[in-house]
């Protein structure tokens, strides 16, 4: 860990600008391809500070790349800035109280995790000109992580084909570093297309698409029972076919979250999927059309990176929290049920805030989620660390995350999640063996297995934020 102080310093010379930065983006609160402003923010605040900048990256009109220093080593740091539907929520307050009723809001905390990478990246750019270094800085603007999964599109259009290492962060109610893997994912709608009629008077003339729909989730419940373990599947119903029930419905439209930790097992779950679907149309005579509309692959964990990072965090120690900072985290904490306080293990269980920093564990785990972080780690070494910005077992994506999103706490944490990312950059600028360890990590960790993109060669992002709307045409 080299010159950790002097890099604190150049962050926390920065801090009212990123402290505005990050509450603006919080403010702004844009769903997913739609952080028109919040990417807009970045870009200027990053030109401002020297950087080149290419808007709209990849044909997205809300990602961008902001670049500074010359040569190798290519040290990529993902940024996203989008927030989620429904989670509109007043700043500070421990009761839930929408600032606009269905609004969105950063449940997930990206407003902190877009400005930190910024912090970091910025950081970087004195270092290299103090020190005389060799090296690029690529700040990856990276929208819709929400499950529009932006970073999917960018590795499969080749935009981290020359880069060494990535580096990234997430906002958390602990400090850890996961060296594991997360589930690969793909989303998808159904529509059923049938025939309406009078329920009643001539209901052998219909033919009912939310029947097809309620077949399709039957046939996907016994699926079930025929999957690995691990494997995930939910769904939400986007059209039911109406609110009359003396009408046949003619169409309906469902939304399909399948995961699991093997992509190759995903593509073939998503295959039976297809078949159950086509098989209620069959049953009920109507029609059915699908389209994936996003996807994510597992994550590929580097021992060499995450060890990097997380000994960089353990000799930088953990932020600091002060009375007042105990006090509103207590607050949230009193609204707490105790099944998810007793989630967090001895010895953290009561503490208000988690201030530890969690120990590293080389035995890698599947965690239940899915990024698209994990589609970068296939092709250039990542590493990821979380960083505690909210009380002790707050639940990501829920309005108690919103609420805590202005706070010291969260602040704190963004801050020194720069620190910690701009500090592992910097060994790697001194060092660039480390990132070709990595990468030989990398290669042979996955040896004859090659990266397979999986959306579409011809996919395109879907721009509509909130997934529930579409409505419209299947592209
Ligand atoms: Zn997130």
């Amino acid at each position: 860990m080299r010159d950790a102080a002097r890099i604190s310093e150049l962050i926390e010379s920065k801090r009212d600008m990123l402290l505005a930065i990050s509450d603006e983006i919080w403010g702004n609160a844009e769903l997913k391809f739609e952080e028109y402003r919040s990417a807009e923010l970045l870009c200027s605040t990053l030109e401002k500070e020297g950087f080149s900048v290419e808007r709209k990256m990849d044909g997205m009109e809300t990602a961008f790349l902001g670049s500074c220093g010359t040569g190798r080593p290519v040290i990529a740091i993902l940024a996203e800035y989008d927030a989620l539907d429904g989670l509109s929520q007043v700043s500070g307050v421990a009761r839930q109280e929408p600032v606009t009723q269905g609004g969105a809001g950063h449940g997930c905390g990206h407003h902190l995790l877009g400005t930190g990478s910024l912090a970091a990246a910025i950081a970087l750019k004195q270092y290299i000109l103090e020190n005389g270094l060799s090296g690029t800085i690529r700040l990856y603007g990276c929208p819709g992580e929400e499950g529009g999964f932006s970073k999917t599109y960018l590795v499969r259009d080749g935009y981290f084909s020359d880069v060494d290492c990535a580096l990234t962060w997430h906002p958390s109610p602990a400090n850890l570093v996961v060296h594991g893997s997360s589930l690969a994912n793909i989303n998808a709608y159904f529509r059923f297309k049938g025939k309406s009629s009078h329920a009643a008077f001539s209901p052998e003339l219909g033919r009912s698409a939310l029947d097809a729909l309620e077949l399709m989730n039957v046939g996907v419940n016994f699926l079930r029972e025929h999957v690995p373990q691990e494997v995930r599947m939910h769904y939400a119903i986007v059209n039911a076919g109406g609110r009359s029930p003396n009408v046949v419905p003619a169409e309906s439209l469902e939304y399909f979250c399948m995961r699991s930790p093997k992509s190759e097992h995903m593509r073939a779950i998503y295959e039976r999927v297809c078949d159950i679907a086509k098989g209620a149309a069959l049953m009920t005579g109507t029609t059915v059309e699908y389209e994936m509309d996003s996807a994510v692959s597992e994550a590929v964990p580097n021992l060499t990176l995450n060890k990097l990072i997380y000994d960089n965090f353990a000799r930088l120690g953990t932020p600091v929290y002060d009375e007042n900072d105990i006090r509103i985290a207590e607050s949230f904490r009193s609204i707490q049920s105790q099944e998810a306080r007793k989630a967090v293990p001895a010895p953290f269980t009561n503490r208000p805030v988690l201030d530890a920093l969690l120990p590293f564990d080389e035995n890698e785990i599947t965690h239940m989620g899915s990024t698209d972080v994990a589609d970068v780690s296939w092709v250039v070494p990542t590493a990821q660390c979380w960083v505690t910005c909210a009380a002790n077992a707050t639940q990501l994506h829920s309005w108690e995350m919103v609420a805590q999103g202005k706070t010291a706490i969260a602040h704190k944490g963004m801050l020194h999640a720069g620190k910690i990312l701009a500090i592992t950059a910097a060994d790697i600028l001194h060092d660039p063996a480390i990132a070709e360890k990595a990468k030989r990590e990398l290669q042979e960790r996955l040896g004859e297995q090659r990266y397979i993109c999986p959306i579409p060669a011809d996919g395109k992002p879907s721009i509509t934020g909130r997934s529930g709307d579409r409505t419209g045409d299947m592209r």
